[in-house]
């Protein structure tokens, strides 16, 4: 991702990182990956960990269907889950994820914040930990929890996920951003997911409403809620701000986005949006914009799996990027969308020896094609050089 593929290339690593990068004749002992592509480790920039046991996707309720109508479904899978199947789930999560060759997750965290998340010998994580209240008593709660669950992260593993602007109030929203600028945090704020979303922050009304009424959860005085673009204003005073999906951006939320592309990045999950609301982000008017986009997978509650490359795949079938593009969307660009653009995301020296190893099943022209043909295996998925085992 630093330069064309390498023919016949080596990477040279001690101790875990890589110190060389070259072709041909290599240096000192060798291990031969024969007809293999070597890749910087695959970024998830985007997942929900909890719900890696879900056997399959939940489908949105029908009526009111679309995020009005998956949410209720998630929040029931997610009651039926008590402490230990989370962690489980987590594991599952992971196992699953270096098995797709992901070295790297952005992790939005709900559970106990004294969960804590396996450190070595899985992938490596951006934990955000995840806030929301539209009443005072839940936002209070929430920055309570928030700051137990940030004391427990190392500051390079740590994020705030203020969840959505249909589900933090203004007040909490501002706060939640004071923290990040102060401790130096990234964001990430699923924004402008569902039409339904504009309909309750411009009016309190719609499908949002009633879901939200039927939780006693819209509390009287009704709390002010920001636009989609207050939020990218807002949310780019942290260092780095990932917007989650961002499939119904007005004209004025894509102007913010320009204007604050050197913090903000969009992250699209495919198969997430056309399950939910068949929209999918602008995104070729994105980069025209400068602004970076990224691919992930969201959880296994809309996703059919954690492969990030076949979410990239999707958008290469529908002719929307070319594979070269889709490639940097899942390195070079998730990594930038999650802040860890300096330790991951690009195969040179310095950088921790994270590397995806695949096994096309014929070698075509253009690797990054073979990189996300649907017949092209992960063959080992590295971290520090070592190999992290996916097996049952
Ligand atoms: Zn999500």
């Amino acid at each position: 991702m630093q330069g064309p593929p390498l023919d016949g290339g080596w990477v040279k690593l001690v101790r875990g990182r890589i110190v060389a990068v070259g072709r041909r004749e290599p240096p000192g002992r060798v291990v031969d990956l024969g007809d293999t592509l070597l890749l910087p480790g695959l970024v998830n920039p985007h997942c929900h960990l909890e719900f890696s046991t879900i056997p399959a996707a939940l489908s949105p309720q029908q009526p009111p269907g679309g995020l009005a109508g998956w949410l209720p479904a998630a929040m029931g899978a997610r009651h039926q889950t008590g402490r230990s199947d989370i962690a489980a789930a987590i594991q599952a999560g992971l196992r699953e994820s270096a098995a797709a060759g992901v070295t790297l997750i952005g992790e939005i965290a709900t559970a106990d914040p004294t969960l804590s998340y396996p450190q070595q010998g899985v992938p490596r994580l951006r934990v955000y930990r995840e806030c929301l209240g539209l009443s005072d008593a839940r936002a209070r709660g929430s920055l309570t929890s928030l700051r137990r669950g940030l004391d427990r992260l190392p500051p390079q593993a740590a994020g705030i996920s203020p969840h959505a602007p249909y589900s933090v109030r203004a007040p909490l929203a501002a706060e939640l951003l004071r923290i990040a600028a102060a401790r130096r945090l990234p964001v990430a704020v699923h924004l402008a997911e569902s039409r339904e979303e504009q309909e309750l922050i411009q009016a309190h009304r719609g499908p949002f409403r009633e879901l939200l009424d039927r939780l006693a959860a819209w509390p009287s005085p009704a709390p002010r809620l920001l636009t989609a673009a207050d939020w990218v204003s807002l949310a780019c005073r942290a260092p780095r701000a990932a917007f989650i999906h961002a499939s119904f951006l007005d004209d004025n939320t894509l102007a913010r986005l320009a204007r604050h592309r050197t913090r903000a990045a969009v992250v699209v999950c495919p198969r997430t949006a056309a399950l939910i609301s068949g929209s999918l982000a602008p995104i070729r008017r994105l980069l025209a914009a400068g602004i970076r986009v990224a691919i992930g997978t969201d959880g296994r509650g809309s996703a059919p799996d954690l492969s990030p490359r076949h979410e990239a795949a999707r958008l290469v079938d529908d002719g929307l990027l070319s594979p070269a593009e889709a490639l940097a969307m899942l390195t070079t660009s998730a990594a930038w969308a999650i802040g860890c653009e300096h330790a991951a995301g690009r195969l040179i020296p310095g950088r921790p020896g994270d590397l995806t190893i695949l096994a096309p099943e014929r070698v075509s022209a253009d690797p990054h094609a073979d990189a996300l043909a649907p017949s092209t295996r992960v063959c080992g998925t590295l971290r520090s050089g070592e190999p992290i085992s996916y097996g049952a």
